[in-house]
């Protein structure tokens, strides 16, 4: 007998004891039902002295991974997902949130999907738009929010900023944002190029401009508050930032959309994705980021990865990899 057969007697010894265990059910006993639906989405934890709050907006499936990651290395996707127990067919993001208690101020870094674009803000399906459900659910009230630090004006980002009648969702809150983004997502002469554009651009005129008289444009390195620095990380649009959070001592980047896939961009950063305004460029930063990650050690909040997002990058042959960070839910040490 191989080692094969003597398991699988012992998968079927166990399934008849198992079987013999199940006690008879009085008939007016019902099942429990299925619950079919999500629990809120939060996650809470401490950065040095500031409470840091991860809240989904939901998952945006992306769909043929091919569709939209393109470039050097893309002709090795299917097995990249594979080796990782990832469907090959389909690509799926997150959207991490994160909401910073910095003790004077919070912070709301991106919006979502939001519900301002109507049929549009469900081009990526029914499962976006959850933000608002979420904060709350976490606690946090949209009034609360001092200020949207954006990381870019594409649709997963600001367009939770109003809502479907173009009112301000956070009444209280100023809009920190690099100014190439704006200028460059509110230009009807960029509505050229691919299909997207067109309602992109629409849709950040719409959530922006509402927020004119509230703008504070963000600087390469300078503080947008104490302890958050705007760090330029273009190519994926004009305007692209990074925002390093540190407190105590401790460095966190709020990545943003430096990758979007934390094994087909971490692997090869030289791949490209194409949502990217410039890819090549895109890809360059990303190179050079994530070596810097992986040197400085820091950590790493990613709006696209694997919720919760937290993790660090490593060095991994020629490229890299992501390593998570476990959720403790009895600690926010
Ligand atoms: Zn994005």
């Amino acid at each position: 007998m191989n080692a094969g057969f003597a398991r699988r007697d012992l998968f079927a010894a166990g399934a008849a004891a198992a079987a013999a265990m199940i006690l008879p059910r009085a008939e007016a006993e019902a099942a429990a039902p299925m619950r079919n639906d999500l629990p809120p989405a939060w996650h809470r934890f401490k950065w040095g002295d500031f409470e840091a709050t991860v809240v989904s907006d939901g998952s945006l499936p992306l769909g043929k991974p091919q569709d939209s990651f393109v470039g050097p290395g893309a002709d090795r996707i299917t097995g990249m997902l594979t080796d990782e127990f990832l469907d090959p067919n389909a690509a799926t993001l997150e959207q991490n949130v994160l909401v910073l208690n910095t003790g004077r101020q919070l912070l709301l870094f991106d919006t979502g999907m939001g519900e301002s674009m109507g049929a549009d803000s469900k081009m990526f399906g029914p499962t976006t738009g959850r933000l608002l459900a979420n904060l709350r659910a976490a606690g946090i009230q949209p009034e609360q929010i001092d200020m949207v630090v954006a990381t870019h004006a594409h649709c997963d980002h600001v367009w939770g900023l109003v809502d479907a009648s173009g009112q301000r969702v956070f009444p209280n809150a100023q809009v920190a944002i690099n100014e190439a983004d704006v200028r460059f997502w509110t230009d009807d002469s960029n509505k050229r190029g691919p299909a997207f554009m067109n309602v992109f651009i629409e849709g950040a005129k719409k959530n922006l401009n509402a927020y004119r008289d509230r703008f504070v444009m963000v600087r390469n390195e300078q503080e947008v508050v104490p302890g958050v620095t705007a760090i330029f990380a273009p190519g994926h649009t004009v305007g692209h930032t990074c925002y390093a959070i540190t407190s105590a001592g401790r460095t966190m980047l709020n990545s943003g959309d430096l990758a979007h896939h934390q094994v087909l961009l971490l692997r090869r950063p030289l791949m490209e994705f194409s949502f990217d305004t410039d890819p090549k460029l895109s890809a360059q930063t990303r190179a050079r980021m994530l070596d810097r990650l992986a040197t400085d050690r820091h950590a790493v909040l990613s709006y696209h990865f694997p919720w919760p997002g937290l993790g660090h990058v490593r060095k991994e042959g020629d490229g890299y990899g992501w390593v998570a960070t476990p959720m403790n839910v009895t600690s926010l040490g």
